[in-house]
């Protein structure tokens, strides 16, 4: 590159110092080639007319006439002369001293009517412009000379700082200015040779940001990159000077962690990252609150270990340490990469199951109390896993929420719940999930819009069911999504209830038309007090804010009672009716 922008540099310079002296000497030879030639015409039309005025005028030998000089101008430093039809010279003039070389010159008839009877000759010294040529040529080799030094030195050094600046844009993110996967990848193979060679054992931590989408799809790709800016220098603060820390893109972060005592200094790195990543961060006015997962992978210096094969395994206990709730850090073990082999088959699996129609919902009676009555049903998913039988939702749905399957089945869910509760007299209501994740991905409005229109089923009819995940980052679109929901007029009961941690403030935020108190409190009623005041407590706040309660999971005749006396509404559990394939339900309701 250097060598092409040198050759370019020589080219200018060359055609500056040559082009300009040559082009200076070609319009100084035209200008006076021109000059000559009139002067030539002029001068064999004064000759022409001297001819006419005395005929015999070419007789005379070495007569020394001195040439007309036209329109009497002084004829210096022309040399003028005149020849006769023969050739012989018949007169001249010029300067005293002679035209210095080089001498250009031109010539014209001399007519008497139509016959020629001589030639006139004007001829001029070609010197003074090849003197000015040479100076010419001085300053323009000098220019080139000058023009040569710019072009080679200036873009040069701006070469240099481009192929500079690729190099560092190619190595590190643009964002955070962190190291980015290829240097990652190189310093991590650097690291473990080290390592080999010392005895050493290395640990790679791989880092993924908890919240991070919602916190970019709610206030902007803005406001994620700043996020993202202020995430790397905490990251960077909680490192020591040997270890390295690159953006691997999106949320993903990654630390080599050589030279250290392991797997100690491992685990408490990974806590101190925890920790200081959950620490809110102010932006634009808000105040977020994200949390980090870590994945840990060691090499130890007696195993043969490639960086690849590293990097796969901190995923791998990423993975385990998100599947178990985030927020927290996990060292890779043999047995994840089992996991997550069957974890993929699982997708398959479901994949199939909703394309070929094996999924199937079941309705979980809904009473009211005290009278008893059934006033609906909750649909719940069972899926027949061929070669696994029956899997449980909760197994199920955490895949499908992974994998963005949860829409399609979502959707799938909703139709077929309103098709079947269409079916029911008109009393009875159904209730259908609507996992966090579901709620974020788009398509829910238009599904449950469009399986309203295709069942026929009154709206009012059609509760959904979400959990205290969807408002967990409660913003104004989580809202607005709700609000919509509503106003198609379907009713919406917050699941689970008393699991989260904030339970109260949700309430205030939007108007649920049910509260379902989780089931864990329901079973413990008889034998725990703190469970009975919790049931107590909820229900009062129900009853208050004008809300139905729900007790979930009523096993005995024991929890019905005590229900029944803590004035909850309505109820659902085995002690009623386990979820029932829709015949089953059909029959209940009917008869
Ligand atoms: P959930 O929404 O809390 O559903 C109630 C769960 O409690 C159901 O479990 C039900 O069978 C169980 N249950 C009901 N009565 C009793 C009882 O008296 N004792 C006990 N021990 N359990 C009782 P299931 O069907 O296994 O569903 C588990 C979870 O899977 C559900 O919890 C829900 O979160 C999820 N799920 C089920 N179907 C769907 C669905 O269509 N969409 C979504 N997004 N999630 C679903
Ligand atoms: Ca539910
Ligand atoms: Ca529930």
């Amino acid at each position: 590159m250097a060598r092409v922008v040198t050759l370019l540099a020589a080219a200018a310079a060359l055609t500056t110092a040559l082009a300009l002296p040559a082009a200076y000497l070609f319009a100084a030879y035209g200008r006076l080639d021109g000059r000559l030639e009139t002067s030539a015409t002029l001068h064999a039309a004064e000759v022409a007319e001297m001819a006419r005025a005395n005929p015999a005028f070419w007789e005379f030998e070495d007569l020394h006439v001195t040439a007309p000089s036209h329109n009497g101008r002084a004829a210096v430093p022309e040399r003028r002369s005149v020849f006769g039809a023969n050739g012989k010279l018949v007169m001249e003039a010029g300067p005293e001293q002679g035209l210095a070389w080089p001498v250009l010159s031109a010539s014209a008839p001399v007519r008497e009517g139509e016959r020629i009877i001589g030639q006139a000759e004007a001829a001029r010294s070609f010197r003074e412009e090849l003197i000015a040529t040479g100076l010419v040529s001085t300053s323009s080799v000098l220019l080139g000379g000058l023009i040569f030094l710019t072009l080679r030195t200036v873009p040069l050094r701006m070469l240099r700082r481009a192929l500079e600046r690729t190099a560092y844009l190619a190595a590190h993110d643009m964002l955070t200015g962190l190291p980015n996967r290829a240097i990652f990848g190189d310093r991590l193979t650097q690291a473990l040779a080290l390592a080999r060679r010392n005895g050493h054992t290395v640990a790679v931590l791989c880092l993924d940001l908890d919240r991070f989408k919602e916190v970019n799809d709610t206030l902007g790709h803005a406001a994620g990159d700043k996020l993202l800016r202020e995430v790397s220098a905490r990251l960077s603060a909680c490192l020591r000077e040997s270890d390295t820390l690159a953006r691997l893109g999106g949320d993903e972060f990654a630390v080599i962690q050589p030279q250290a005592a392991q797997p100690t200094d491992a685990e408490s790195l990974a806590r101190r990252i925890i920790a200081a990543i959950e620490r809110p961060v102010g932006i634009d006015g808000h105040e977020v609150t994200v949390g980090v997962s870590v994945g840990i992978a060691l090499a130890h210096p007696t195993r043969e270990a490639d960086p690849q094969r590293l990097m796969i395994e901190a995923d791998l206990a990423l993975y385990q340490v998100k599947e178990r709730g985030r927020g927290d850090f996990c060292f890779f073990s043999p047995e994840m990469n089992a996991r997550l082999m069957e974890r993929r088959a699982m997708e398959a699996d479901l994949r199939l199951a909703l394309a070929e129609g094996h999924l199937r919902l079941h309705y979980q009676p809904q009473v009211a109390l005290p009278s008893g009555r059934v006033i609906g049903a909750e649909a719940l998913l069972r899926w027949t896993r061929p070669g696994h039988g029956n899997v449980p939702p909760d197994r199920f749905i955490g895949v499908a929420e992974e994998t963005g399957l949860i829409a399609p089945i979502g959707a799938w869910a909703l139709h077929e719940a309103c098709r079947e509760a269409a079916g029911w007299p008109e009393h009875l209501g159904v209730a259908v999930n609507v996992s966090a994740v579901q709620f974020r991905l788009p398509g829910l409005y238009e599904a449950v819009a469009s399986a309203l229109k295709a069942s026929g089923l009154q709206p009012s009819r059609l509760e959904l069911e979400i959990t205290e995940g969807v408002l967990l980052n409660d913003t104004d679109d989580t809202l607005a999504m709700l609000n919509r929901l509503h106003a198609l007029g379907v009713k919406i009961a917050m699941d689970d209830f008393g699991t989260g941690y904030s339970s109260l403030g949700y309430l205030q935020k939007f108007t649920f038309d049910k509260i379902k108190i989780d089931r864990s409190f329901i079973q413990n009623l008889g034998n725990d007090a703190n469970s009975a005041a919790i049931v107590r407590a909820v229900v009062g706040i129900t009853r208050s804010l004008g809300v139905r309660a729900n007790a979930e999971g009523v096993e005995n005749a024991g929890q019905a009672d005590m229900l029944v006396a803590e004035g909850c509404g309505e109820v659902q559990g085995y002690h009623y009716g386990r979820p029932m394939p829709p015949g089953d339900f059909a029959r209940l309701v009917a008869g």
